[in-house]
């Protein structure tokens, strides 16, 4: 992971810097701490410096480059760095850019420790370093549990030569005209994220590894990633890398939520992210492939369904047939009634005709009745007549 540390003096860029070598194993380069033991052992580079640095001024950026380039060159620097105090001006950022061009090894991150020109003069003002192993204290903001003394190793805590009032307005004009404008630089290229330097130093941290903790592990699976036919492992971290350092510039350091989504963060590094995304995509496949599957049975059952209700439709059908033919049964059956009716009306005149008929032979009977004992006493008559004449004869 290579980081530029962005920041005024004062800002806290080597309070969280020291954390950030624990964190992630990567040497901090301090161009200040550079200058100032090369100052200590009264190099060359250190006598020319020496009077730059006291009136708070920058060293020449000639110096300052063929020092960075040594130290960036060393195998620790290999795996990363924390740039803290470089760049200071445009002309050093351009040509760090071009230096990394041509180690193959760009820049992840430009990440901006932004404070309040007041709190960083009390913050200036409060600074003692450990003159032993160099940690940072500031008595206001962050005091050691013993005064004057570190509290890792004892080492007895001194003010730097630079951190008087004169040269401290002086550092904090130069920083204002010359390094301010690196925001915009790096803005610019996409690589610069953002912290509020203000309040508890572990609040300020955990913004900031909200930020570097998934270009980490971005980098660290791309190492561990079996490399593709063909493919440098370097490219292979590049993306994954973007995409990590490519996300929204960070919350403020003091807004605990976006401090506590540091185990998500964590835990959904770029190339993490890549892979729970192709396996989303592949879920997504598996599940159309599946909803297909669940389709094409479905279909057979639609098909079903559709049958049945064809035969539903059918056997409503014969019903309704049914009930057609029923209904012509029953208009059959009325217009036979009907028919039958006319005849059922007829049997009356029938037996009316039998009635009479009856009446007729009855009529008949009893007129034959009545003449047969006429007729009787005309035979009776008739042969008592003839009697008479055979006796007169
Ligand atoms: P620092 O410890 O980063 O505040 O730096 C202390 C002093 O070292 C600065 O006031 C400068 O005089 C000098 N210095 C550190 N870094 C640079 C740099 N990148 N370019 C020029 N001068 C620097």
């Amino acid at each position: 992971m290579r980081i530029v540390l962005l920041g005024a003096p004062g800002s806290g860029k080597g309070t969280q810097a020291q954390r950030m070598v624990e964190r992630y194993g990567i040497p901090q380069i301090s161009t200040g701490d550079l200058l100032r033991a090369e100052v200590a052992k009264g190099t060359p580079l250190g006598l020319q410096a020496k009077a730059a640095m006291d009136a708070g001024q920058l060293v020449p950026d000639e110096l300052v480059l063929a020092m960075i380039r040594n130290r960036l060159s060393q195998p620790d620097a290999r795996k990363g760095f924390i740039l803290d105090g470089f760049p200071r001006n445009l002309s050093q950022a351009e040509a760090l850019d071009r230096m990394l061009e041509e180690m193959g090894r760009p820049l992840d991150v430009a990440l901006l420790i932004d404070v309040d020109f007041e709190v960083l003069m009390q913050r200036l003002t409060g600074r003692r370093t450990c003159e032993s192993c160099g940690r940072v204290y500031n008595i206001y903001t962050n005091p050691p549990k013993f005064d004057e003394r570190c509290d890792v190793c004892g080492g007895a805590l001194r003010r730097r030569a630079d951190d008087n009032e004169e040269t401290i307005s002086n550092r904090l004009r130069v920083y204002e005209a010359q390094t301010a404008p690196l925001i915009d630089y790096y803005r610019n290229q996409g690589k610069l994220r953002t912290v509020q330097g203000v309040g508890e130093i572990e609040d300020i941290f955990r913004a900031i590894t909200a930020i570097l903790d998934p270009i980490a592990e971005a980098e660290k699976e791309a190492a561990e990633a079996p490399p593709a036919a063909g493919a440098a492992p370097a490219p292979a971290a590049a993306p994954a890398r973007e995409a990590a350092a490519a996300a929204p510039e960070a919350a403020p350091a003091t807004e605990k939520p976006a401090a506590k989504k540091k185990p998500a963060a964590k835990k959904k590094p770029a190339t993490k992210k890549k892979a729970a995304t192709k396996k989303k995509a592949a879920a997504t496949k598996k599940k159309a492939a599946a909803r297909k599957k669940v389709a094409a049975k479905k279909k057979p059952a639609a098909k079903k369904k559709a049958a049945a209700k064809k035969k539903a439709a059918a056997k409503k059908k014969p019903a309704a047939k049914k009930k057609a033919a029923a209904k012509k049964k029953t208009a059959t059956r009325k217009k036979a009634a009907a028919k039958k009716r006319p005849a059922a009306k007829k049997k009356p005149a029938a037996k009316k005709k039998a009635t009479a008929k009856k009446k007729a032979s009855a009529k008949k009977k009893a007129a034959a009745k009545k003449t047969a004992p006429k007729r009787k006493a005309a035979r009776k008559k008739a042969a008592t007549k003839r009697k008479a004449k055979a006796r007169r004869r």
